[in-house]
């Protein structure tokens, strides 16, 4: 009898543990599974956006592509609003007449964690160009216009959200979702809202682009982006018969470049490169006016501000004293730095891919490129992280935008993941 007993409790434990074991392997499977069944959803879905020309000047696009988003998230059971760019705006030289509207969607949960998820809705291409990049599939690769910049970001969002609906998943207790469609301009309208929403969030976790096609990644820096511009006044003169009336502000200009061209350090990721520059009106009058502007970008929001500092100080030094020299300089995003919480929470990700079997990348200084993860990251201490979208190719080019169907699934797992292990306390917030 007692042996009975004891072979029933082995085989009751024995029985208990396979349990568990499954039960675990399962809930993966499970969004295995799914990503799996949402990979030919989410590439209608990146069709259907892509078919949408949303160049962060055509209001008409931003509209229409607003609009769809909001009912799409309205679908998926969030309480969705459209709100205009503002009361406050950051006006730079390129800054539209008209900003697009944000889509923001709020879901709510059962649980306590708030969970923030942004992507962006414009892309650099003015209305027309379409045509030269349609959406078509090509082997592992899906091209279209803005398709890697950021049109997959907010296909993985959506069917992410469709993802967690499917597994009946609320146990965040808000998730919140913003698209703009202002990012390409530098986040003249939206870099208010998104620094407010880094701020109430948990966690943040932005969609632009997963990596390379050599390389699988998500990012924990991106850099800051400055551009400084000079200008210069001089008096025109007839360059034959009276020289020596005007003050030329070309030579005033060039002398301004040239003593502020050493303004580089690499070695902490400074770099500030003069990058265009115009004078004059006609070839025979000494030229009134000058300008030129130069690229900035900074790895530490403090380099921002130093940069300019030196600059205010160094057109005081004029070759012609006559001429009157003025610097403008637009911060147009700060840098998104690295730091101990969102390296826990790249971690973790880096771990999430694992069980796919998948190495993952986790970047910690910046490539070069600027992103709202860094207005999201100003003012919290929350971990922000980015690149939660598809790898890919070709942003900002005229024939080329592609991304790699193959990473559909594992980054629409990865997502899908992350948000389960925020939402219950598994993925480390700090
Ligand atoms: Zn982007």
């Amino acid at each position: 009898m007692k042996k009975i007993i004891k072979t029933m409790m082995y085989s009751l434990s024995l029985a208990l543990t396979l349990y568990a074991g499954n039960t675990l392997a399962a809930a993966n499977e499970a969004v295995i599974a799914l990503a799996k069944k949402e990979q030919p959803a989410l590439l209608k879905t990146m069709k259907e956006l892509v078919d949408i020309e949303s160049g962060s000047a055509e209001f008409a696009g931003l509209e229409k592509i607003a609009n769809l988003l909001a009912k799409k998230l309205q679908a998926l059971g969030a309480k969705t609003e459209l709100l205009d760019a503002g009361p406050e705006i950051y006006k730079m030289f390129d800054t539209p007449e008209k900003i697009g509207r944000m889509v923001r969607a709020t879901f709510t949960g059962t649980g306590t964690r708030k969970i923030l998820l942004i992507a962006h809705m414009d892309t650099v291409y003015p209305l027309g160009m379409l045509s030269g990049q349609p959406f078509k599939i090509e082997g592992d690769r899906a091209y279209g216009l803005g398709i890697a910049d950021d049109k997959q970001g907010i296909a993985v969002i959506l069917h992410t959200l469709t993802m967690l609906r499917s597994l009946n998943f609320r146990e965040y207790g808000t998730l919140t979702v913003l698209i703009n469609g202002d990012e390409e301009v530098s986040s003249p309208g939206s870099r208010f809202l998104i620094e407010k929403l880094g701020r109430e969030h948990d966690a943040v976790l932005s969609f632009e682009g997963g990596g390379s096609p050599q390389v699988d990644q998500i990012r924990l820096a991106t850099s800051g982006i400055g551009a400084a511009t000079i200008t210069v006044r001089g008096r025109a003169s007839h360059a034959g018969a009276a020289p020596h009336q005007g003050i030329n502000a070309l030579y005033e200009l060039s002398h301004q470049i040239l003593q502020a061209r050493d303004l580089s350090n690499p070695k902490v990721g400074q770099h500030l490169n003069w990058t265009m520059a115009r004078a004059g009106i006609v070839r025979n009058m000494i030229p009134p006016g000058a300008q030129a502007q130069a690229d900035v970008r900074v790895d530490r929001v403090s380099d921002l501000d130093g940069i300019e500092q030196t600059l205010r100080e160094r057109i005081k030094n004029k070759l012609l004293p006559e001429t009157e020299v003025t610097l403008d300089f637009e911060r147009r995003r700060p840098p998104l730095q690295a730091t101990d919480a969102s390296r826990a929470l790249g971690a973790h990700a880096v771990r999430v891919y694992e069980e796919l079997g998948q190495k993952l990348d986790l970047r910690d200084r910046p490539t070069g490129g600027g992103t709202d993860a860094a207005f999201a990251a100003l003012s919290t201490k929350a971990p922000v992280v980015e690149g939660f979208g598809l790898r890919g190719f070709g942003s900002h080019s005229t024939n080329a935008e592609y991304v790699l169907i193959t990473s559909i699934e594992p980054r629409l797992y990865l997502a899908t993941r992350m948000i389960m292990d925020i939402s219950n306390g598994k993925a480390p917030l700090q």
